[in-house]
């Protein structure tokens, strides 16, 4: 086995070998080295680096088939925790984890509306104080936190180009004034590229996997991931398909362009369409308008989504044509891509999506360019509400797990915290 000229997704030894610990749960030493396609002199110094620094445990020992039995490894997952925290417009999500990705503790609160950033960021310190405390972590090994929010961000000043209701967000230095509120390294992106990491790292989802996780939620988005890695592209906005054209004359969109997907097929537009239908506003529970604070649109297309399911026809009509509009950019994408896999993910999918699954899958079997080659599997998430939060929160552990120059934007106290950055590199 020769490390030295095998291509693998990964610019450190050190890296590879704890993402293949974590991918398998446990691994015994000759595992890893099959694994990766390193040699077994790099293995154990890496190894022994791992279990130095305490990330790794050695735990048991598996049967082996001849020679003594094989000692396995395992990640010391309370080693190190991350935050994600997931901002819309219709809510604040937070999550802790454990080096494994794994969820020790969430908490939703009420999401942004129209407060002014500031506020947000001093609740949102005190509110990660309380997920901190509440789960009895030591602050020391709290790696940092990873907030997601609407695309397209930028690295240096955060938010751009935000849709209507976030607009006062745009260009507050999100990233610098959460890491001045809560002293934690900060890493910031878009929450479609967090959900499908989520979506990834939550388990359902194998290495080699070429998939897409298809976002909605306020508005629509998608992220995805080559063999484990988010692609980001140039500026980290890859995969913003709410603003891929699925209609050339159809009605402009906020973004500037004329018939995006997400004007055609968003959430607003169909709280909007249902808003117009007197007899549906009535069924889905939309005319309050006399109540003092208006619903999020997120929190009214649920109520859309509710009537559809008590088997209001309009309601159903509704959903399907936005399915339909979906599908589209969902085969543009899987197209252009080549998916094999695309999981429907997101707050508005987690409650709609029964309705968008058949559709998407209809529209793939009927027309994927490459369907004579190969299927496209579409799932519907286990955890679409709280994926761009598990998301969020890996992008930091990817800062331990992962090497750094994937796109990912690392802050550099981070960065630097990786002692060992080129030990033992492929032998
Ligand atoms: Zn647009």
């Amino acid at each position: 086995m020769n490390g030295a000229g095998r291509s693998i997704p990964h610019a450190s030894s050190r890296a590879a070998v704890l993402d293949v610990i974590r991918a398998a749960g446990t691994i015994s030493r000759v595992g890893i080295i099959e694994a990766t396609g390193f040699t077994g002199a790099t293995i154990s110094t890496v190894v022994r680096g791992l279990i130095d620094d305490g990330l790794v445990l050695e735990t048991g020992r598996a049967e082996s088939t001849g020679g003594k039995p094989r000692v396995l490894l395992q990640l010391n997952r309370p080693a190190r925790f991350a935050v994600g925290v997931h901002l819309d417009h219709s809510g604040l999500t937070y999550v802790l984890t454990d080096l494994s990705g794994a969820v020790v503790a969430r908490m939703t609160r009420a999401g942004v509306g129209a407060e002014d950033p500031p506020l947000v960021v001093g609740r949102m310190a005190r509110e990660v104080d309380a997920l901190v405390d509440g789960a009895g972590v030591d602050r020391s090994r709290v790696l940092g936190l990873g907030l997601v929010a609407p695309g397209p961000l930028t690295a240096a000043s955060g938010m751009r180009l935000t849709p209507p209701p976030m607009r006062h967000w745009e260009d507050y230095p999100l990233d610098r004034a959460l890491r001045e509120a809560t002293g934690m390294p900060v890493v910031l992106d878009n929450d479609a590229t967090a959900a499908a990491l989520g979506e990834y790292w939550s388990g359902s989802i194998q290495d080699t996997s070429t998939f897409a996780a298809l976002y909605m939620c306020t508005g629509i988005g998608s992220g995805l991931l080559v063999n484990g890695l988010t692609y980001h592209g140039a500026s980290g906005n890859a995969g913003e398909i709410g603003h891929i054209c699925v209609d050339a004359d159809g009605p402009e969109c906020w973004c500037g362009a004329r018939g995006c997907t997400e004007v055609l097929a968003g959430p607003a537009s169909v709280v909007a369409a249902a808003r117009a239908d007197p007899a549906l506003a009535r069924s889905a529970g939309l005319t309050g308008e006399r109540k003092r604070v208006r619903p999020t649109v997120a929190a009214e297309f649920a109520s859309v989504a509710r009537a559809a399911r008590r088997g209001d026809p309009a309601a159903r009509a509704l959903l399907e044509r936005s399915a339909r509009y979906l599908a589209v950019a969902a085969r543009t994408l899987v197209t252009i891509m080549d998916l094999e896999l695309l999981v429907l993910t997101g707050a508005s999918l987690a409650i709609a999506g029964s309705t968008y699954l058949p559709v998407v899958r209809a529209e793939l079997d009927r027309a994927f360019f490459a369907r004579g080659t190969h299927a496209v599997d579409v799932r519907l998430s286990k955890s679409a509400a709280t994926a761009p939060a598990i998301g969020a929160a890996t992008m930091v552990l990817q800062t331990e797990l992962v090497p750094l120059n994937q796109g990912l934007r690392v802050p550099a106290n981070l960065a630097a915290s990786d002692p060992h950055p080129a030990r033992a590199g492929g032998a």
